[in-house]
Parts: structure tokens; sequence; C-alpha cells
């Protein structure tokens, strides 16, 4: 099992997290991306040449907890997905990636859309 699946197997749900920590500055991040709704940065451990991750400064822990009153927001973070993608010149495409709960492999909880580009992807995922 790759350690980021038993990282993930091991995350419970809780307030804080190292993403709200992001949010706040108490922690440093390579921040590309910032507005009054969210946070784009890039992930820590890459898994493709291009890889960051949109975050809402909500807290919201993962996609099963998000309702309606969360349209509008849902929508602006894959505007900016696709607009930082633009910007990181990721012509050929790219893939974004939720992971939701334990079987989802999500590590982190607080709800992230991974953005990864600059290489051929395969499927199915792993
Ligand atoms: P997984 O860890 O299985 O990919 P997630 O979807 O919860 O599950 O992803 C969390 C992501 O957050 C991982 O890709 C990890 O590399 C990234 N990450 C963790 N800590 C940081 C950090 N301090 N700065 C940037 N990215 C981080």
């Amino acid at each position: 099992m790759s350690s980021e699946v038993e990282k993930a197997r091991k995350a419970t749900k809780g307030g804080e997290t190292i993403f709200s920590k992001i949010i706040d500055k108490v922690i440093p991040a390579d921040i590309i991306h910032e507005d009054e709704q969210c946070i784009a940065f890039r992930d820590v451990n890459p898994q493709a040449p291009v890889h960051f991750l949109v975050i809402p400064r909500k807290r919201i822990a993962m996609l099963d907890d998000v309702n309606q009153d969360d349209a509008q927001l849902l929508g602006h973070l894959l505007l900016v997905a696709k607009d930082v993608a633009k910007k990181e010149n990721l012509v050929d495409g790219y893939r974004l990636v939720i992971n939701n709960g334990k079987d989802g492999a999500q590590s982190v909880f607080h709800l992230h859309i991974h953005v990864m580009g600059k290489r051929q992807m395969g499927w199915p995922p792993g």
C-alpha cells in the first residue's frame, strides 16, 4: 500500500488542518492564486510536473459535506482551476481530481481540487 493511501486510511475529520494553516499563513506554501473565496498552491509532493491544489477558504472537510448553498463556491473553484491551469501553460490538457473519504484516498480533510498536467495521464487511476 502506498504511503499516501496509508495516510488516507488513518486520516480523520477535524477542524484545523494543514490547509487551514496555509490559508491563515501559519505555515508557508507556494501560493499561485488568492482571492476572497479560495487559494491555489503547489502540491508539496507533486504527482506531475505541474501539480497544484485549489481550496476554498471556507472550512469544508470533504465533497460529501457540501450542499446547495455551496454551489456558487464550487463553480468558482472549477473556474479558478481552469484559469490557473491556463496561467501554468497547460495547453495540452490536464486532470482534476477530488479525493473523497477513505476509499477515495483523501488524507487532508479540507476540500481540495488537485490539478495536474505536463505529462500524459493514464486510466484507470490507482
Ligand atoms: P492524498 O494524500 O492521498 O493525495 P488528498 O487528496 O487528501 O490525498 O491530497 C492531499 C495532498 O496535499 C497531497 O497531494 C499532499 O502532497 C498535499 N500536501 C500535504 N501537505 C501539504 C503542504 N504543506 N503543502 C502543499 N501540499 C501539501
